[in-house]
């Protein structure tokens, strides 16, 4: 049984739309067909560029939809031979790493006891962390182990990174970290 975009809509909107909708997926109603279409709508005269998921090192192909500038929707790339148009829940979800209204776009520090979140600018926090970057490393440098071999490392930092950071990035961080003697460095990326 096929349903039409205006029954489909009909039943979503109502106030016994939600009874009514779940009652025609549970009777076998196939809205296959009005989903495609109103993804269709949803796409039609938006611009799309081809991309990669940044969330693992599978690099599945997506397509980016935009409208004016603003993105309306991510989808994988059929084209893809990784992923042959899917995308695992993480990667459906990309569309969330940019539009997002929940995302903090602050610095927020919270300091050791206390309950709420304070806004730092962006200076006063990379001042804090340089701070305590240099004080913890000058407090654990070790330069030779026991054995006298020459390593000039400490062992009370380490780096994480996500598979979102870009290339750039990485090869700075990795130039900094290796600079500061830190040897615990761990990054999705496959450094
Ligand atoms: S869609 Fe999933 S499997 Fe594919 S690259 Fe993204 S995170 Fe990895």
């Amino acid at each position: 049984m096929e349903v039409s975009r205006r029954d489909f809509l009909r039943l979503s909107v109502g106030a016994a739309g939600g009874t009514a909708l779940a009652g025609l997926v549970g009777s076998g109603v196939n809205l296959g067909p009005v989903v495609a279409q109103a993804q269709e709508l949803r796409i039609k005269n938006a611009k799309v560029t081809p991309s990669v998921c940044p969330y693992c090192s599978v690099g599945c192909g997506t397509l980016i939809y935009t409208v004016n500038e603003q993105i309306v929707n991510i989808e994988g790339d059929p084209r893809s031979p990784h992923n042959e148009g899917t995308l695992c829940p993480k990667g459906a979800a990309i569309f969330q790493l940019h539009v997002n209204p929940n995302r903090p776009i602050q610095v927020l520090h919270r300091a050791p006891g206390a309950s709420e979140w304070e806004v730092w600018d962006l200076d006063r926090a990379m001042s804090r962390v340089s701070e305590l970057v240099k004080k913890t490393r000058d407090e654990t440098f070790i330069d030779k182990l026991p054995n006298g071999k020459l390593v000039n490392m400490t062992p009370a930092i380490f780096a994480l990174g996500g598979a979102t950071l870009e290339v750039e990035f990485n090869h700075l961080c990795q130039k900094l970290m290796r600079g500061l003697g830190i040897v615990a460095i761990e990054n999705q990326a496959r450094i």
